[in-house]
């Protein structure tokens, strides 16, 4: 399968294994995951957010539910919200979620907006889990013609060190532990040398028992940033 369809399954087989209730995803785009999610029974709260509310409104219509959804037993307890807003802003609608999802997404920032978007997302969101997946530099010598970045838009592609390196400082600083992995293999004998063509970081919040280092814990003022789309 294409690699953001196999992008996409990662995070499904995910869903599958933790059954996670609320889940969020960042730069949801026209929401092509988000929909493969809806059929998640566990799933109680779907929520995407997008800097590009055009994009989201696209095809937002397709979340609707569908005369046959509602032969699903668990249906009518499934509720998805669509904001537009950037992830470098809070917005207390969006703590607690058991699974936070950024699929290509970081490398379109620059790199204060990473250090934002770190702060916001494992600072303040504080969700129990997240999955980040990010392109893998080292594999582009394996991508046919390809000449400087995958995209024109992306701000930078870092190789699995710089990765790394950018995760378990997340890590140390809000609390968090880090497994690497990533989609789309490339032949057999260049997996040690270039790795993943994706890079994907699954990260989960270790328990304290204190906010030491979140930010905006308990008794912070509720700052609300982002624009409601649409509440199914
Ligand atoms: N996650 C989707 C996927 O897996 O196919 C789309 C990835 S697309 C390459 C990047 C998305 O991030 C775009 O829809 C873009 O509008 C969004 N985006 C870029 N900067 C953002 C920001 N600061 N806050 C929220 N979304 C942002």
């Amino acid at each position: 399968p294409p690699l953001h369809r196999q992008r996409h399954q990662f995070v499904v087989d995910f869903v599958k294994r933790n059954k996670p209730q609320k889940v969020l995803d960042l730069g949801c785009c026209e929401c092509s995951l988000l929909k493969r999610l809806k059929f998640h029974r566990e799933v109680h709260l779907l929520v995407g957010l997008d800097i590009d509310g055009t994009k989201v409104k696209k095809k937002m219509h397709e979340l609707a539910p569908l005369s046959t959804d509602y032969l699903q037993p668990s249906y009518d307890q499934l509720c998805i919200e669509l904001y537009e807003g950037s992830v470098t802003e809070r917005d207390a609608r969006l703590r607690g979620f058991d699974l936070v999802t950024s699929i290509e997404l970081i490398e379109h920032l620059t790199l204060a907006d990473v250090k934002r978007f770190s702060e916001v997302v494992f600072g303040y969101m504080t969700p129990a889990a997240a999955i980040v997946s990010t392109p893998n530099c080292e594999y582009n010598p394996l991508l046919p013609g390809l000449r400087g970045f995958r995209h024109s838009d992306h701000k930078f592609e870092w190789s699995r060190a710089e990765f790394k390196s950018w995760a378990l400082k997340v890590c140390s600083q809000f609390g968090y532990e880090v497994e690497f992995t990533g989609v789309g293999q490339p032949a057999s004998g260049y997996q040690e040398s270039v790795g993943f063509c994706s890079q994907i970081g699954v990260f989960r919040r270790l328990e304290r028992g204190d906010d030491r280092n979140t930010l905006g814990g308990a008794d912070a003022e509720e700052v609300y940033s982002y624009k409601l789309l649409c509440s199914i």
